[in-house]
């Protein structure tokens, strides 16, 4: 089990995909929020299972699985329904990354959570790294990456935290507003760093 656990966020375009990727050069495991929380709905599942008893087949993709983009859409419409959802999955979710931080078998792990914050969830890490970017350049690398008009990036971006509001939260910080090699020289001194805090 990993001695210490790192939690990572940052808004949209960030770079928490590009950075994990730098810290797994390092050997470090990774905890992703975002993956359990897709395979916690995968068919069979006991949250698949309810989900279908609630809503019916018009909720399924062809294949039977989830039909995310509807699910999303409807609970976007219903903030009861919406709750419903969070009720059921969360917890799962939850002892999902408990489950995965403790098989980590790296010195520390690093657990990618875009959501750690809005969701309360910070007391599962010992630290926070917030990533800082721009607006304007994670406005410019969503329509790059995403391939969506500027309206939609803005959109997005407006209903999430502020980067003001998630670095009052952090205890380490990586600004992602330069090239990647200065990305990297980031993130090599702070794993050094993590070394040093691992506990003996
Ligand atoms: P999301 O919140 O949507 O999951 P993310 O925080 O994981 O995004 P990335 O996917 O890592 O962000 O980065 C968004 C886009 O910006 C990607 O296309 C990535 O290649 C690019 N990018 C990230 N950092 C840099 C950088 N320093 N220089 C150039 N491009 C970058």
């Amino acid at each position: 089990m990993a001695k210490l656990t790192i939690g990572l966020t940052g808004g949209i375009s960030s770079g928490k995909t590009t950075i994990t990727k730098l810290f797994t050069q390092h050997d470090i495991d990774i905890v992703d929020a975002d993956i359990i929380a897709r395979e916690i709905v995968v068919p069979n599942t006991y949250a698949y299972n309810e989900i279908v008893n609630k809503f019916g087949n018009v909720i399924l993709e062809k294949d039977g699985y989830l039909n995310r983009a509807k699910l999303r859409q409807l609970i976007f419409q219903d903030p009861q329904l919406k709750k419903w959802l969070e009720i059921l999955t969360h917890p799962i979710i939850i002892d999902t990354i408990k489950q995965r931080i403790q098989q980590a078998a790296s010195p520390y792990c690093i657990l990618v959570a875009p959501l750690l914050l809005e969701t309360n969830n910070q007391y599962l890490v010992n630290r926070l790294l917030v990533i800082d970017c721009d607006r304007e350049l994670q406005i410019e690398r969503t329509m790059q990456r995403d391939n969506c008009s500027l309206q939609q990036a803005e959109n997005i971006i407006s209903q999430q935290l502020k980067n003001s509001q998630r670095l009052a939260h952090a205890d380490d910080i990586i600004v992602n507003n330069s090239d990647l090699a200065n990305l990297e020289k980031q993130v090599n001194k702070l794993h050094l760093a993590y070394l040093q805090l691992v506990p003996k």
